[in-house]
């Protein structure tokens, strides 16, 4: 079973994708972690950020285990950046064989895989068994991510994380290449009318009894 999860920023896809891919023991790929990445890697680049973003796609090509495990990919700086390198082409291209070979392939026999991203359902999975399309009012995401980085520790106030997923959204959405919308096919899910239960439950409904 291939299940593509595709949504707005903080709009509780990878919580979805998450527990998905537990209750059914697929594997999961966070495909923005790849972005989030490249991101770091760019922004550690002794260069000045315009011509560090020329290297991106080399650096996608280069990403190792512990690129994917860094513990500053969360940060909304690293966000910001993500969204940028995330708008080459050549670095998209460079992170497509991956996404789709993980789904192929999943890791430790897993009988398929969840990957939650922004153009799973449309570019890397095109003919996944099932695909939702997460989003909320952007005032709601932007409560819940000020919420989670506050409860982390961080240091950010609810003006600058409203300003930073419109900012991203807006990239993702209106790039030429990949751009963020759903599939003609994917379920529709307004996460911000849910707890996360109750969204996992909804969702688990389409694939249990599919109509
Ligand atoms: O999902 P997450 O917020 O971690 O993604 C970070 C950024 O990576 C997004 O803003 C988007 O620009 C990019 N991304 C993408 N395609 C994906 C996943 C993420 O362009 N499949």
């Amino acid at each position: 079973m291939i299940i593509a999860v595709d949504g707005t920023a903080a709009s509780g896809k990878g919580t979805l994708a998450k527990r998905l891919a537990d209750h059914f023991h697929l594997a999961h790929l966070d495909t923005g972690g790849l972005y989030r990445a490249v991101a770091l890697r760019v922004l550690r680049l002794p260069f000045p950020a315009d011509e560090a973003l020329t290297h991106a796609a080399s650096e996608a090509s280069q990403l190792t285990h512990d690129d994917l495990n860094h513990a500053d990919l969360r940060l909304e700086t690293t966000s910001a950046m993500a969204s940028r390198v995330a708008s080459i082409p050549a670095v998209r291209q460079a992170l497509l064989a991956y996404q789709q070979d993980f789904a192929a392939n999943p890791p430790n026999h897993a009988s398929g895989a969840v990957l939650d991203g922004r153009d799973i359902g449309t570019i890397i999975l095109p003919n996944a068994d099932i695909k939702f399309y997460c989003d909320a009012e952007i005032e709601i995401r932007a409560q819940r991510r000020h919420k989670e980085l506050i409860s982390r520790g961080e240091t950010a106030t609810y003006a600058d994380i409203l300003a930073g997923i419109a900012a991203r959204d807006n990239r993702d959405m209106n790039r030429p290449v990949a751009p963020l919308k759903p599939a003609e096919d994917a379920i529709r899910i307004n996460t911000g009318k849910y707890a996360i239960d109750q969204m996992v439950e909804q969702a688990m409904t389409y694939i249990v009894s599919p109509e």
